[in-house]
């Protein structure tokens, strides 16, 4: 495992990189609205991203199981927990959407995804977002140096689980840098005081995917998409964190989104 420590030169141009990818998610939850398909908000985030002179890392990402991926952002709809590939069947009244986002800026990586309510969501998938999304910032709290990457998964399951949810094991959080994804893998699940030190410099995704029921999951056929076997709600909030100067500070940014949910 080799871990790339950035300078505080590179971390301003991940955070430059990051709050484009905030930007873009904000564009998107603008957009947002039964009727509207996952395809045009995808149109909508490759048109932002080029535009801020940034390539979609998603678009092309190589699959170990099949074809790379064909759009430049991943939108996993209700029991899809993460890698739903944007598509033409237009969006509900009461569904969920997660929109995970990808920008390759100036050399440097951003990645944050954000799960959106469509119009009126009934309450006990409103609470799995609003918990999933505390357990990001618990992890972030956790994420202080001198501290181990076991601290931040396990300060995120210890608040998913006490609410009953499944915290998914098979995709994890991950260092980010000059690429989307590098080590260390940062789980959302684990002890406290095991793992990796956190060292100054060291900048990660932290990502929870939290399932209303079961965390078990399966993959279908089109070799991306992953889904709760239970076929019940997931949640999935990510923000790309740096450690540094004695603090943790976050890259990515969800102001934009929850200025929209204020309106
Ligand atoms: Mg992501
Ligand atoms: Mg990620």
């Amino acid at each position: 495992m080799q871990i790339f420590l950035k300078t505080e030169e590179e971390i301003e141009l991940m955070r430059a990189a990051n709050l484009l990818v905030g930007e873009t998610l904000a564009e998107i939850g603008r957009a947002i609205r039964p009727g509207v398909t996952t395809l045009q908000l995808d149109r909508i985030a490759e048109e932002y991203i080029r535009d801020h002179g940034a390539v979609p890392t998603f678009k092309g990402f190589p699959n170990p199981y099949g074809g790379p991926f064909p759009a430049s952002i991943c939108t996993s709809v209700n029991d899809e927990v993460v890698h739903g590939i944007p598509n033409d069947r237009p969006l509900q009244e009461g569904d969920i959407v997660s929109v995970d986002c990808g920008t390759l800026l100036n050399g440097y990586n951003g990645d944050s995804c954000y799960t959106f309510q469509v119009g009126e969501v009934r309450e006990e998938v409103k609470q799995l977002l609003r918990v999933t999304k505390e357990a990001l910032y618990i992890g972030i709290e956790a994420a202080q140096q001198g501290r181990r990457i076991g601290d931040i998964g396990s300060a995120v399951q210890t608040h998913c689980e006490s609410f009953g949810y499944g915290v998914v094991r098979e995709f994890v959080g991950h260092g980010i840098g000059r690429e989307m994804h590098e080590d260390p893998p940062v789980p959302n699940y684990g002890k406290r005081g095991e793992g990796k030190q956190i060292k100054s410099g060291l900048c990660i995704a932290i990502e929870p995917m939290i399932t209303l029921g079961s965390p078990s999951i399966m993959m279908m056929p089109d070799r991306w998409t992953i889904k709760t076997r239970d076929q019940k709600p997931a949640a999935h909030f990510e923000h790309t964190i740096a450690i540094h100067q004695g603090k943790v500070d976050i890259l990515s940014s969800f102001e934009g989104i929850e200025t929209l949910e204020l309106n």
